[in-house]
């Protein structure tokens, strides 16, 4: 992989079936990807294999593999402290469990990181969920090293300088980032160039996502096509460059009825920037 190459987070080309949506990259000429949340039922080791060797056959080298929950809600920012990542006690027990055979699934893939949206990480440092929090990621982190991976967080859901805390203070050699500048804005919780050099020593994949800031109280901003937003998609890239950054461009696009086109004209400015 050459360094800033650009990618594709498998989902966002709107195809669901991770090995439909591998074929369509290959007809793209994307030779990296990030891999989508999975149900239980790809989470065997014989599906493991069938995944990666889709891959290697397509000549994609997978780079990160998500994590995501059953009944998780972006619709507002109420609803995504309920049912988003390890806040909920009820919820947590399940969802660790679920992470880890996610993580042996990787393990089985061959990519080198999991990440996750793990929720709101508490303002308030003496907030209970704070330490549940980071005990969770740390067993997380453990259950990543285990076999040899990184885990990183998804940025957006907290300020670059609360997640610096978390990170410290979960205190673990694999934790990483993959840095979502447009989160920063659609939770309307920082701002996303400065928010790269704060979290730089922990950032090693990026979605090249882009967006606008909310306009009502309690609710997220709206994501747009790569460059129509309020990122400044150029100043992050550049702001990549600074810092020494070399993994993968990974284009998002979690909306919009042209997936396809808005990752080809995406990947086009992407091209012109790296
Ligand atoms: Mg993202």
């Amino acid at each position: 992989m050459e360094p800033m190459e650009v990618g594709v987070f498998l989902c966002s080309t709107g195809i669901y079936d991770p090995l439909k949506a591998i074929e369509k990259l290959k007809e793209l000429g994307i030779r990296n990807c990030q891999l989508p949340p999975l149900g239980e039922e790809w989470l065997s080791p014989e599906k493991a294999e069938t995944v990666k060797k889709a891959l290697a056959e397509a000549g994609i080298v997978p780079t990160t593999q998500f994590v995501g929950f059953e009944n998780e809600s972006y619709a507002s920012m109420a609803a995504v402290e309920e049912t988003v990542g390890f806040l909920s006690e009820a919820r947590r027990p399940a969802r660790i469990e679920h992470t880890k055979k996610i993580i042996d699934f990787a393990a089985i893939v061959g990519v080198p990181a999991v990440a996750a949206h793990i929720g709101f990480v508490p303002e308030d440092v003496s907030d209970p969920r704070y330490m549940q929090l980071v005990e969770t990621v740390r067993e997380l982190c453990d259950a990543c090293a285990a076999k040899g991976l990184m885990f990183s967080m998804e940025t957006g859901q907290e300020t670059a300088e609360d997640m610096r805390e978390f990170i410290k203070t979960v205190n673990r050699p694999n934790l990483r980032v993959n840095f979502d500048p447009a989160n920063m804005i659609l939770y309307g919780k920082d701002k996303p160039i400065e928010a790269v050099g704060i979290l730089a020593p922990w950032i090693v994949s990026v979605h090249c996502k882009d967006g606008t800031w909310p306009t009502a109280e309690g609710m997220l901003g709206s994501e747009t096509p790569l460059g129509e937003g309020q990122v400044d998609i150029p100043a992050f890239i550049a702001k990549l460059k600074e810092i020494g950054y070399t993994g993968p461009l990974t284009i998002e696009r979690e909306a919009g009825d042209d997936r396809i086109g808005d990752i080809t004209r995406g990947r086009a400015l992407l091209e012109s920037l790296r």
